[in-house]
C-alpha cells in the first residue's frame, strides 16, 4: 500500500510556543520520505509522531530563517548516528550556502552517511523519479527563499468496457498501450488521463508568481498564514502571507485541501484563521495545522 500523507511537526513561525514547536512538515509520498524546514525540535518531534531518521531521502529548505532551518544541525546528525543505508540529498537556496556548511558541521560528528548537497539557485526541476517531479520557484521575502512542489506524471487508465467494444483482449492490450494504437484503434479512444497528484508548500512569502505557479492544482496545500487579514501591512512588509491571502490563492490555483500553518505568536485563537479563509472564498478542504497532525493527500477523483 503506497501511502501519501503530510506529518505536522510543527507550526509556529519565529518562535516556539507551548502548543507550537517552530516548523517542520514531513511528505511520505510512496516509500519516500522529504522533510521541509526542519526548525529547532524537529528530531523530538520526529520522535513523538513516530519518524524515524529512516525514513527520510529528502531535506528541503526554503529559506535561512531559524524557524525554518535550525534543526538541520540535529537532523543530520541524526541521520548519521542512525547509520541510515540510503543516500540523502539536500535542497536549500544555493546563496545560502554558508549557513548550510555550518549547520551540516555545527558539532564534531562520525559521517556515516552519504548526504548530496542540491542548492536551488533558480527555478526548474530538481529531480524526477518515477512517482514525482520535484521543482522549486523563487519566492519573495527578505532573505531568498524557495518554494517546492511534487508533480506525480499523468498516466493512462484503460477503460474494459470500450477495450472490450473493440474486442482487444490480453497482450493487445499492452501492445496498444505500448504503440499508442492497435488495428486502428488510438489508445486515447479505450483509456483516459488518470491524473497525477500534486502537492505543494509554500513558505516563506508575500504574495508573487512563485505563490500561484506552485499552488496551481495541488491537491494538498501547505502554505504560511503568517498574519490575520487585519494585519496585511505587516505581512506584506515582512514578506508573509494572511490567511485570506492564502485563500485567495487556493481558490484561484484550485486546491483540494488546503493547510494554512506558520503561525505568528501574536494570535491565541487559531480558530480565526479559518474563518477568514472560508470569508475569503476557499471552498474545499481546510485545516488549520496543528502540530503533531497528520494530512492524508486527498483520495484521487
Ligand atoms: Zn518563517
Amino acid at each position: 500500500m503506497s501511502v501519501r500523507e503530510l506529518v505536522v511537526l510543527g507550526t509556529a513561525s519565529q518562535v516556539p510556543t507551548r502548543h507550537r514547536n517552530h516548523n517542520g512538515y514531513l511528505l511520505r509520498w510512496d516509500g519516500e520520505g522529504l522533510l521541509f524546514d526542519p526548525g529547532e525540535g524537529t528530531q523530538r518531534q520526529m520522535l513523538r509522531a513516530g519518524v524515524a531518521a529512516h525514513d527520510l531521502n529528502r531535506l528541503c529548505v526554503t529559506h535561512f530563517h531559524g524557524d525554518h532551518s535550525l534543526g538541520l544541525a540535529g537532523v543530520i546528525q541524526r541521520i548519521n548516528l542512525d547509520r541510515v543505508p540510503h543516500p540523502i540529498t539536500a535542497h536549500y537556496p544555493a546563496s545560502g550556502q554558508r549557513f548550510f556548511d555550518r549547520l551540516r558541521y555545527s558539532t564534531a560528528y562520525r559521517e556515516t552517511v552519504r548526504l548530496t548537497e542540491h542548492p536551488v539557485a533558480a527555478d526548474g526541476v530538481l529531480a524526477t523519479t518515477p512517482a514525482y517531479t520535484l521543482e522549486a520557484r523563487l519566492l519573495s521575502h527578505p532573505v531568498e527563499s524557495f518554494g517546492y512542489r511534487l508533480v506525480e506524471p499523468d498516466t493512462r487508465r484503460m477503460l474494459p468496457d470500450r477495450l472490450a467494444a473493440h474486442g482487444i483482449a490480453g497482450p493487445d492490450v499492452g501492445r496498444l498501450q505500448r504503440a499508442g494504437e492497435l488495428g486502428g484503434v488510438r489508445l486515447d479512444e479505450v483509456s483516459e488521463v488518470r491524473r497525477g497528484q500534486r502537492f505543494a508548500f509554500v513558505m516563506d512569502t508575500r504574495l508573487c508568481d512563485g505563490v500561484h505557479a506552485l499552488a496551481d492544482g495541488a491537491d494538498l496545500l501547505v502554505i504560511e498564514s503568517t498574519f490575520l487579514d487585519e494585519d496585511v501591512r505587516l505581512a506584506t512588509e515582512h514578506g508573509h502571507l494572511t490567511a485570506g491571502q492564502a485563500a485567495e490563492v487556493a481558490t484561484a490555483a484550485g486546491v483540494r485541501h488546503l493547510v494554512l500553518t506558520h503561525f505568528s505568536q501574536r494570535y491565541s485563537d487559531p480558530s480565526v484563521f479559518e474563518r477568514q479563509a472560508r470569508d475569503a472564498g476557499f471552498t474545499g478542504e481546510l485545516t488549520v495545522a496543528r502540530d503533531l497532525m497528520r494530512v492524508p493527500v486527498p483520495k484521487r477523483r
